[in-house]
């Protein structure tokens, strides 16, 4: 049986359709797109089509668009360089408890450095509630980061609330639009959002390239310093054939995300009925249905501490499933910080099984998972040492 990748939230197969692009990209831009000559203006030239081609995916402008190295150096960007030039020390930050960590660190270090940085609590389901914003608000702060969508539970977060509260308050507002970009639609121009991090390999574009949207007239203090490319905000030889694979990867989700959205919606609810009928005890984790296309996210009352095995079993299968962030997957025994926000204990915070569909799943590989899932369950033991273990219930 040829494997199933249902691991899509970690990260997305290229389509052949960028890969072709990327190769003659790579192939053809001999030239640096700094360069006078007629090699580095081709370069130059696919460079910024495909800066048209990012900044349509989000209704901005061209010159909005900020190449960078990645959704976790976009995250850091727009954080630092809207706090180095919002003011040094004694700024207030706002953020939620449940973002990834290339934003809840990057608060952190910025707490260590002076910041005053506030946690935004969310309801069951992993959604920050307008009102909690509204209230964290009633004391000034400069900069709001709410991610557009929750990596770990899938859960479509109210974005056009939260900005509109952010920008009434003049507050800045950032949004981590790294799971929901090419997978919803995300509009800058109707939703007063001031910053935007995007990463190519969330929407089946190449790994290892992001782009961060700041709004015409926010100030941004470079983060990267040297040659000045990028406006002067992001210095360094611009990754010619990735950018041209990022943007053709942003024109196809465009202009087939309709389409992509509502046949993975159908899939993803098949998934879910379908787990939730065959194993008692099952339960879904997040929104039922304000929840990205293709996530599902899923727990086994009695085995929440046995989502890594259940993992394996399933990889021994074929089917590549993840726990919850594949960032954390080296932080085993620790429970997410995500199900923890959302009022599970320690215990029941190791157990989500991660199950997301891209654009190359098919209705039969889901029959297949929910043929091959449920003896996996049934076969883990009751509760396993991770329960009494007291080490791992930190
Ligand atoms: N933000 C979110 C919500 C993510 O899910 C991820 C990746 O998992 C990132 C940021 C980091 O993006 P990248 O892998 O491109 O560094």
């Amino acid at each position: 049986m040829p494997r199933l990748y249902f691991d899509q939230a970690a990260t997305t197969p290229l389509d052949p359709r960028v890969a072709a692009a990327i190769r003659t990209a790579a192939q053809e831009f001999v030239g640096n797109p700094s360069s006078l000559h007629t090699d580095g203006r081709a370069a130059r030239s696919a460079v910024e089509h495909a800066r048209a081609q990012v900044a349509a995916l989000i209704n901005a402008a061209p010159e909005e668009i900020v190449f960078t190295a990645s959704g976790t150096e976009t995250d850091n960007f727009a954080l630092f360089g809207a706090v180095a030039e919002l003011a040094p020390s004694g700024v207030r930050l706002v953020t939620s408890a449940i973002e990834h960590p290339a934003v809840h660190e990057t608060c952190r270090h910025l707490g260590r450095q002076g910041a005053t940085v506030d946690s935004l609590p969310v309801d069951s389901e992993g959604v920050v509630q307008p009102e909690f914003l509204a209230d964290a608000l009633a004391t000034p702060a400069q900069l709001v980061s709410a991610m557009e969508a929750n990596n770990i539970v899938g859960a479509i977060e109210p974005i056009q609330e939260l900005s509109t509260i952010a920008r009434e308050r003049s507050a800045l507002f950032h949004t981590d639009a790294v799971q929901a970009a090419g997978h919803i639609p995300i509009d800058v121009r109707t939703t007063p959002i001031d910053l935007l991090s995007l990463s190519a390999h969330k929407l089946n574009g190449p790994k290892g390239i992001g782009a961060l949207y700041v709004r015409s007239g926010v100030a941004m203090h470079p983060v990267v310093h040297g040659g000045g490319q990028e406006r002067g905000l992001r210095s360094a030889t611009e990754n010619v054939a990735g950018i041209v694979g990022f943007g053709m990867a942003a024109e196809i989700a465009k202009a087939e995300m309709a389409h992509d959205a509502a046949r993975l919606v159908t899939l993803r609810d098949h998934l879910i009925d379908g787990v939730l009928a065959r194993i008692p005890g099952a339960y879904l984790l997040g929104p039922r249905y304000r929840r990205l296309p293709g996530h599902v996210c899923l727990a086994f009352a009695g085995h929440e501490g046995e989502a890594i095995k259940l993992l394996l079993a399933l990889d021994e299968a074929g089917v590549a499933v993840s726990t919850g962030s594949a960032c954390s997957a080296s932080h085993r025994s620790q429970p997410s910080h995500v199900l923890r926000a959302m009022g599970f204990d320690p215990f029941r915070a190791r157990g989500a099984l991660r199950a997301t569909l891209g654009r190359f799943n098919t209705a039969a590989e889901v029959d297949q998972f929910l043929q091959l899932l449920p003896p996996l369950v049934s076969s883990l033991g009751s509760i396993t040492t991770l329960r009494t273990s007291p080490s791992n219930e930190r």
